[in-house]
């Protein structure tokens, strides 16, 4: 992580929890964290959590953001099942998760559904976390690089540079994802680096350096000091140790602790 980039940790509840354990999780959270200010922190509850989980936030006065795990890309109409980017912000929402693996990979969604939902997202004043990564056969075919620079690209298709600021890029690889096997430090590190040449080809060098890239991908308190510290690594996207609150809250701080070495 930079001194110039404010970490930033998501907790990304998936479809996890009922209404009384996110509230307790929430609350958790806001307790946990106290005094942790050089961090930015999210929480992704499912949808029909987020205004349980908004109002805690809200009456706790918490700097917790509340984001959403998807967003349609239609802005209203006979889309069944699905929510939109005005109903989020109607519901206390500031940041939406698009193109997470389990999107892409167990619901279909393709790059282009992908840029479409970011698109929309932004034009409608919500921020975006854009995940990319490589499946375990892209990674042993030597593919880890490609696939995460036609993710970025194509996620990234038509967004400006403006709009870039309220873009975040988590680099999750899909074989690390509630498997328990992280990446190296190193391979996640050189992973990033790479994500920021392609954002830099893209926009230029001085966006390039102000995007924010989490890593993701069975991030626990153990091995999060040690990933938040490697340069280009700006803080994490957490699944399976967001539900623990003491878990998720240590990840926090060992962001937060990185950005002050
Ligand atoms: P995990 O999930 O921490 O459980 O591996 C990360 C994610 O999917 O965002």
């Amino acid at each position: 992580m930079s001194a110039h980039r404010k970490p930033y940790v998501g907790g990304n509840w998936k479809m996890n929890t009922d209404r009384a354990a996110a509230s307790e999780l929430a609350r958790g959270v806001v307790d946990g964290l106290d005094g942790a200010e050089g961090v930015q922190v999210a929480v992704f509850p499912p949808f029909p959590y987020l205004l349980t989980v908004g109002s805690i936030l809200r009456e706790r006065q918490s700097l917790v953001t509340l984001g959403a795990q998807d967003v349609s890309e239609h802005p209203n109409g006979a889309f069944t099942g699905e929510v939109s980017v005005a109903m989020l912000r109607d519901c206390g929402v500031s940041v939406v998760l698009c193109g997470h693996s389990e999107r892409r990979h167990v619901i279909g969604e393709t790059d282009a559904i992908v840029n479409r939902k970011v698109r929309a997202a932004l034009a409608g004043g919500l921020d975006v976390i854009l995940c990319v990564g490589e499946k375990l056969e892209e990674r042993e075919a030597g593919k880890t690089d490609e696939v995460n620079e036609r993710q970025v690209r194509a996620g990234l298709a038509d967004v400006s540079a403006e709009e870039l600021r309220r873009v975040t890029i988590a680099y999750e690889p899909v074989w690390a994802i509630g498997t328990g096997k992280t990446a190296t430090p190193g391979d996640a590190q050189g992973a990033h680096e790479k994500i920021r040449g392609v954002v830099a080809g893209m926009f230029g060098p001085g966006p390039a350096e102000s995007v924010r890239i989490q890593y993701g991908g069975s991030v626990k308190p153990s091995n999060a000091a040690e990933l938040m510290g490697c340069p280009d690594i700006d803080g994490g996207l957490i699944g399976g140790a967001s539900l623990k609150a003491t878990d998720f809250t240590a990840i926090c701080k060992a962001a937060d602790v990185g950005a002050r070495v």
